[in-house]
């Protein structure tokens, strides 16, 4: 269990009343959450929920209305690449990596973009500690790597650069039974930094596994909400929203 909040402070993300439409289709209608200093939320949902929406909404990279705070300041207007140099860091599906630049220019861009109390060479050190395998291969282009390492390149943007809030879309997609409990034991790591994490992910059982908190999507409604472990004994819940046990 990470922190817990007192319910008073102001939490680093708060999102209230959102929504989104494609054209005649309302993917988000009336998202309420929030995400405390030190927590790690997870929101959870079939295919088509809404969950990658939602993310992508956080940043800024799709009209919604309603209100959406950033230690308490609103984001309506703030473009999406000022965003990510207040410490959002968005790790979308994709993992984000910029498959023509190197290993070492990705982390390079990940420093500039939020830089740290200290030094590039630091930073790096320590990412490759973690990852030995993308220390052997800092001089190629990311888009050599396996889709596993691209991950853990994804990953490592968060170490070299620990944002105010990490934003992470479905982090185990893809990836081996091996790979997604190497990325789980990352992210742990995070976590007992302090670090603030929103995941959302279709993968429910690790996620709630390895969240503080959840909330249940459906077609575009949060229907539950609660603390993780409570979520995850909750059999009925499995059958009703997520369509699986
Ligand atoms: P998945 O896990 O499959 O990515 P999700 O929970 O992330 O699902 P979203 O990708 O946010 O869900 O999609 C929510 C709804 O919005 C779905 O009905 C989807 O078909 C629709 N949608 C998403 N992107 C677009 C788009 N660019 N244009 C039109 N409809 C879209």
């Amino acid at each position: 269990m990470g922190r817990m909040a007192p319910m008073t402070e102001t939490p680093v993300l708060a999102v209230d009343d959102l929504h989104v439409s494609y054209g005649p289709i309302g993917a988000l209608r009336g998202c309420t959450l929030e995400v405390r200093a030190g927590e790690t939320v997870v929101v959870v949902g079939a295919n088509g929920a809404g969950k990658t929406t939602l993310l992508r909404a956080v940043c800024n990279m799709l009209p919604w209305t309603g209100a959406i705070r950033l230690d308490g300041a609103p984001t309506g207007r703030v473009p999406t690449h000022r965003l990510a140099r207040q410490g959002v860091l968005h790790l979308p599906e994709n993992r984000g990596v910029l498959t023509t630049q190197s290993v070492l220019e990705n982390l390079q861009l990940a420093f500039d973009m939020y830089p740290p109390a200290r030094s590039f060479a630091d930073a790096v050190e320590e990412a490759f500690t973690h990852f030995p395998r993308l220390k052997e291969r800092q001089q190629q282009p990311a888009g050599n790597l396996s889709g596993g390492e691209q991950q853990m390149l994804a990953l490592a943007r968060a170490i070299i650069s620990p944002p105010k809030i990490l934003l992470l879309d479905e982090p185990s997609l893809g990836l081996s039974p091996r790979m997604v409990r190497e990325a789980y034991r990352v992210l742990g790591g995070f976590k007992a930094r302090g670090m603030a994490i929103l995941l959302v992910e279709q993968n429910v059982h690790a996620a709630l596994r390895f969240a503080d908190r959840g909330y249940v999507l459906r077609q575009g409604v949060i229907v539950r909400q609660g603390e993780a472990d409570m979520l995850a004994r909750d059999t009925e819940l499995f059958n009703q929203y997520l369509g699986f046990t």
